[in-house]
């Protein structure tokens, strides 16, 4: 009997699969049995046989740098990341140049047996996912780092590509965690600001210094409104700037904001005496956690919108099917709900904090 096929990978090692068959045979079809590509877990995440770990925050001989975010940077001797993240680490946090391997998005890199190669993660200009391919079997690995999976206006635009194992960040990994639409939570920011402006209010939009900042200040742009920027967070524009992000050239905060103008600073900086003293702030929280309905209240704001660098949980999910992995690693955030939603859709999955409950297979 001739079954038709269809093609399910869109790299070089698709591989023709029967379309009719059940998914658990058309899996076991495209599943030659290879070794994954070794991964320790217990002490960081390792890459064993390229001695490489993959954002540690201890300082390490070898290190891949997803992002220039301080949660997953350490001080490696040999740094391997992106250009832009390596113009950022510069500049963040004095990184020597001999530390750092910068490498293009999407030019194969070769070391040793291995294949690797950048690509962009969409979750803050210059993130990168990193894939790697064994080159004797084509067995292949995808480590996400922080992503997004819709294209903001300041990051590259998110690239996935089918992989073995996938090792994914599950910060919104829960049903609950659905963001609206990008042109709502734009709208939403805008008619905030529009509002104070014309009640002669300033608006203050509380945004991380490096990622979200550079995202509200394009934003704003667009409209044509003017902001002034905490100096943290003028400093990180200027450095987007330097490495190729479109921004207009940040105005920094000198104790005044001018009338019509925003105002953008991180978080922190709202209980400090200087910008107390601004008089009629009005205060917006830019944050996926604004989802909460205690946002408000949690962050001490007048407002909270849900603009995030992070892809939320259907965001997850389409990822997931983009790699079409044969096995998933969840890190960060959710990854015990994650992994057990992906066993239920059956990926084999599990959380890199352990503990993951197998579900009993009433079927059996
Ligand atoms: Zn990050």
């Amino acid at each position: 009997m001739i079954l038709p096929t269809v093609r399910v990978h869109s790299s070089d090692r698709d591989i023709p699969i029967h379309s009719d068959l059940p998914a658990v045979y058309r899996k076991l079809l495209r599943s030659p049995m290879r070794d994954p590509i070794p991964l320790e877990t217990e002490n960081g995440l390792y890459l064993t046989d390229l001695e490489l770990f993959l954002d540690s925050r201890r300082s390490r001989e070898n290190g891949f740098v997803s992002h220039a975010h301080a949660d997953h940077f350490g001080r490696h001797e040999n740094i391997l990341c992106s250009e832009t993240t390596a113009h950022l680490l510069k500049t963040r946090y004095n990184v020597a140049d001999e530390r750092l391997n910068p490498h293009p998005f999407h030019e194969p890199l070769e070391v040793g047996p291995f294949r690797l190669q950048l690509l962009p993660a969409g979750h803050i200009y210059g993130s990168a996912m990193l894939h790697v391919t064994r080159k004797a079997d084509g067995e292949s690995l995808l480590y996400t780092g922080d992503f997004k999976v819709h294209r903001s206006l300041t990051a590259e635009e998110p690239v996935f590509r089918r992989a073995d194992t996938l090792v994914m960040e599950t910060t919104f990994g829960a049903p609950k965690w659905v963001f609206p639409g990008e042109n709502e939570i734009t709208g939403m920011i805008l008619n905030f600001v529009n509002q104070c402006l014309e009640e002669g209010v300033v608006p203050a939009l509380l945004a991380y210094s490096l990622g979200k900042a550079q995202e509200v200040q394009a934003i704003l742009t667009r409209s044509g409104i003017p902001a002034v920027s905490h100096p943290a967070v003028a400093k990180m524009t200027a450095a987007c700037r330097e490495a190729g992000c479109r921004l207009p050239e940040p105005l920094t905060f000198e104790g005044t904001v001018p009338g019509g103008h925003a105002l953008i600073c991180p978080p922190n900086v709202m209980r400090s005496e200087e910008y107390q003293a601004i008089p009629n702030l009005r205060t917006a929280i830019l944050s996926g956690w604004a989802l909460d309905r205690n946002a408000t209240y949690r962050f001490g704001v007048n407002a909270a919108f849900p603009l995030s660098d992070h892809a939320d949980f259907p965001g997850l999910l389409d990822a997931v099917r983009r790699v079409n992995p044969r096995r998933i690693v969840t890190i960060h955030g959710y990854t015990r709900e994650f992994s057990s939603e992906l066993r239920r859709q059956n990926y084999e999955a599990w959380s890199v904090d352990g503990g993951d409950q197998m579900e009993l297979d009433l079927q059996r």
